[in-house]
């Protein structure tokens, strides 16, 4: 051998050594990776998806896949971790696990492989999840620290998919706030400005929405992603890691009551399976947890009950922390709660729900595979179908269509059917109905039947009345459409196909002007459009007739007079009919053949207004967030944001809106907004926003009307009385005290109106009621309660009907203050108007019925 031939042996020598080192070095611990220990810091989250990655890249047992963006442009992706055998063949098991859900039973050829789903840090502020994530994507990929547990046998059976963080915008405002807070060493004291997040906080995502809030309505950009890539994989366990107080311990599933009745009793068993395995990892090490208290399984977009009402073991997880619990802090007994401890909890509870799953695949698939089965052959719940009549408004429909895609359930045309049973979600009464050809069908017989019944339930039935969140949500109330609900089954008859729909403008080829349809439920993002493109628009405040076409109070009439110095204003009009959904109509003339011509003082016109909103401390984030959501995604009309009320230009203001919150008015703050108001401003209150007005002089607003609280006292007294008995006979019967201490917490929750529907009565005369007819079904969610106002009523809850909700809970003493209740008014002051929005109608985003209501508010103005 030549030193030359040497020297290449040995480079290659060196090159095998090396590409083998090279090999396992790739795949680095997290300190490795990171540079410190986890738990010292907390880590961004492009290191976090860089870390992910290195294991992608450096393990044939993992992959990275990105479904999508946030907001603020960081990348979402799922690690996914298996053997190396299965990782090999993944395609196929994904297919054969997708063969599972269509419902035909568990295919004789399935390869017996189940999907474990991991969530970290829906909550952006319970920071621990990620960092936890971070240590349990190294134990899975090279099967360390995993305690005894045998990772290589649970990945033979079983995919893992991890989320390491399902809001990076959220997350990173929270470890921003930690790296710029805290210093070398964490100050455990829990006055320190290191436990004091600044407003808005962490917890949500950039539009400020909570995404555990989301998962069936899909409105953020991080869901929509996200579901979508858990369509493609439909796990068959899904955990949410979360965080609650700083002084709470461990909690895992089993949940708590009430479930859903949908939730099977299979569902049900395996959560105390998985449980009893995580009490047995926690257990070994001392640690606290509780089970089957505080977290419910009701509503129907959580990250535990969407998961479940598709089939799979959905389940939440909270470590104590959360954003108070920064690095490390004293508990209320003294203790210090590191974040690293808050890591092993998750850690742990996440290895031991992979063992639990991978020990009971079979068991998990043939259950999931029976699941699907059962919604085709034989659904839950008493109604076999669902049928929303065709002609409806198209902009609601396609939203309709939207969510029913969004989360996998198929729909088609209806034949026709003369004479069918069904349930009528306005009029809340089950009779005979008919069935037209073409109208929308919804069997319920189909693979994604849960999540249907569940989102279609006319009136959820708790098993317990001690849930937190809202407790009805009907798609046909939260999308504004008239529906019914089948007893009998009708098979759909064709594809849906949707009805052709001309959105360019039609009529004359030299107009005069055009009038744009102003009853639609997207009609004022269409006036928007418009004019944040500078076009003058007029509204007509009543019917006329031209070219031989009748046109309708509300409609918007825009003529190239004053609009001469608008480029391209027929493009501008033909976009505005495509916001909308309808289409413009050109006329010839400015003189009706009935009711008033163009240039009467009827049609008031309506030039961009300004408008500004206050997203700061002391308004509620969710709020200030659906309403910045609402302007750049729905309406794309520019809406200025300032900190505080006093940061408000008002004498450049033309609209300003009030997210619910806590407002610290004092007088002079009130007397600069009435001032403002009189001189023509238009101010609009969401929600908790009214109370800042209530009881004070000229603003018309008031809890009560003459004489009204003495009536519903005496109400609630009676109802008082009646329960008084009750328990009286029921404790005697049980030879209790009259109100046990245990009973007490209990109590409270008779006076609670957690989020339930209710019908109000509309004047559909009133500009803020264009787009409805005279009833609205408006979701209510909380007991608060104004008196009508004594002039300027647009929306109340009607007196005769006991106060009751229409669907969903109430607690008894909460009923008696709705009965008469203002949901929607106008206060008329000087050349301007107040309009108080008691229910906000912009509530997560997906009550769209609502969404015309807080639209007109704020752009109808000038007709008011
Ligand atoms: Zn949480």
């Amino acid at each position: 051998m030549n030193s030359t031939q040497e020297m290449k042996t040995t480079t290659a020598f060196l090159v095998l050594i090396c590409s083998a080192l090279c090999l396992q070095s790739q795949v680095s611990t997290p300190s490795e990776f990171l540079g410190y220990e986890l738990g010292d810091r907390f880590t961004r989250h492009h290191r976090v998806v860089d870390y992910a990655k290195s294991l992608a890249a450096g393990s044939d047992r993992a992959i990275w896949e990105p479904y999508g963006r946030t907001s603020e442009f960081r990348e979402l992706g799922v690690l996914v971790v298996t053997s190396e055998a299965n990782q090999a063949r993944l395609e196929a098991l994904r297919l054969a696990n997708m063969a599972r859900a269509e419902g035909k039973g568990l295919p004789t050829d399935d390869p017996g492989v189940a999907f474990v789903w991991l969530s970290y840090n829906v909550h952006g502020n319970e920071a621990v999840c990620t960092e936890a994530a971070l240590r349990s994507m190294h134990a899975l990929v090279t099967g360390q620290d995993a305690g005894d547990g045998d990772v290589a046998a649970w990945l033979d059976n079983t995919v893992v998919i991890m989320d390491p963080c399902v809001n990076p915008d959220g997350r990173d405002r929270y470890v921003a706030f930690q790296d710029r807070t805290s210093g070398l060493t964490p100050n455990v004291n829990p006055g320190t400005v290191e436990h004091d997040e600044p407003w808005p906080g962490g917890r949500s995502n950039h539009y400020m929405f909570d995404m555990n809030r989301d998962w069936a309505w899909q409105t953020q950009v991080e869901t929509q992603g996200r579901v979508t890539a858990y369509r493609r994989w439909l796990p068959q366990v899904h955990v949410d890691f979360h965080e609650q107080g700083v002084n709470s311990p461990y909690y895992f599933a089993p949940a708590a009551e009430p479930y859903h009745k949908i939730i099977s009793p299979w569902q049900r068993k395996c959560q105390e399976h998985i449980g009893a395995n995580n009490a047995r990892w926690f257990d070994a090490r001392g640690a606290l947890y509780f089970t089957r208290e505080v977290f419910d399984l009701f509503y129907p977009a959580y990250g535990d009950t969407w998961p479940l009402y598709n089939g799979a073991i959905g389940m939440t997880y909270e470590q104590g922390g959360s954003s108070r619990a920064g690095r490390a802090i004293t508990t209320a007994l003294g203790d210090t709660l590191t974040l690293a401890y808050r890591i092993l909890n998750h850690h742990e509870s996440g290895m031991s729900t992979v063992e639990e799953s991978a020990r009971r695949h079979k068991e998990l698939i043939g259950q999931f595979a029976e699941y699907y089965s059962k919604n085709v052959s034989a659904p839950f719940g008493e109604h076999a179908g669902y049928v929303f009549p065709a002609g409806q408004d198209a902009s609601k429909m396609a939203e309709l269509l939207r969510i029913l895609d969004a989360n996998g359930i198929v729909y088609g045309k209806a034949p026709a059917v003369s004479s069918v049973q069904a349930y009528d979600y306005v009029s809340g009464r089950t009779s005979k109905r008919t069935v037209r050809a073409g109208d929308l069908l919804i069997d319920a017989h189909q693979p994604h039947g849960g999540i249907l019944q569940v989102l279609m339930d006319p009136d959820p039935e708790l098993s317990d009345s001690m849930t937190y969140d809202i407790t009805a949500w009907a798609l046909p109330h939260a999308m504004g459409l008239q529906a019914m609900a089948l007893e009998a089954r009708v098979k759909v008859s064709a594809e849906w196909t949707e009805a052709p729909q001309s959105k360019q403008a039609s009529g004359a080829q030299r107009p005069y002007g055009w009038v744009l349809p102003g009853s639609g439920a997207d009609a004022i993002r269409g006036l928007a459009s418009m004019l944040a493109e500078g076009v003058t628009v007029r509204r007509a405040d009543t019917g006329f007739a031209l070219d031989g076409k009748v046109f309708s109070a509300g409609d918007f009439v825009i003529t190239l007079r004053n609009n001469e110095t608008v480029a391209d204003l027929a493009g501008a009009v033909a976009r505005a009919g495509v916001a909308s959904h309808a289409a413009p109509v050109a006329v010839t003339s400015g003189r009706v053949t009935s009711g008033y011509d163009f240039g009467s003082s009827h049609y008031d016109a309506i030039q961009a207004p300004r408008i500004a909103t206050v997203a700061g401390e002391g308004v509620s984030s969710l709020s200030a967030g659906e309403i910045w959501h609402h302007f750049e995604n729905k309406l794309r009309y520019p809406i200025n944001r300032v900190g505080a009320l006093g940061d408000l230009d008002l004498d450049n203001l033309d609209v300003v809106v009030l997210p619910s919150g806590w407002y610290r008015m004092d007088d002079g703050d009130r007397n600069d907004l009435a001032a403002w108001v009189r001189g023509g401003g238009q101010l609009v209150a969401v929600g908790g926003a009214c109370s800042a007005f209530s009881g004070q002089e000229g603003w018309g607003l008031n809890r009560y009307a003459e004489g009204e609280r003495a009536d519903i006292q005496a109400e609630e007294d009676r109802i008082q009385e009646a329960a008084d008995e009750r328990n009286a006979h029921d404790n005697a019967a049980q030879g209790l005290d009259p109100l046990p201490f245990a009973a007490q917490g209990r109590d409270r929750l008779r006076y609670d109106l957690p989020g339930a529907i209710f019908r109000a009565a509309l004047d559909d005369t009133h500009p803020l009621a264009d787009g409805y007819g005279s009833e609205y079904m408006t979701l209510r969610t909380s007991g608060r309660r104004f008196a009508a106002l004594e002039d300027g009523n647009v929306a109340v809850l009607p007196p005769d009907d006991q106060g009751r909700p229409f669907s969903g809970h109430a607690g008894e003493m909460s009923i008696p203050g709705q009965k008469g209740s203002l949901v929607a008014g106008v206060h008329n002051m000087g050349r301007g108007s107040v309009v108080y929005l008691v229910d906000n109608p912009l509530f997560r985003a997906f009550w769209k019925s609502g969404h015309r209501l807080f639209d007109n508010a704020v752009f109808l103005g000038p007709s008011m």
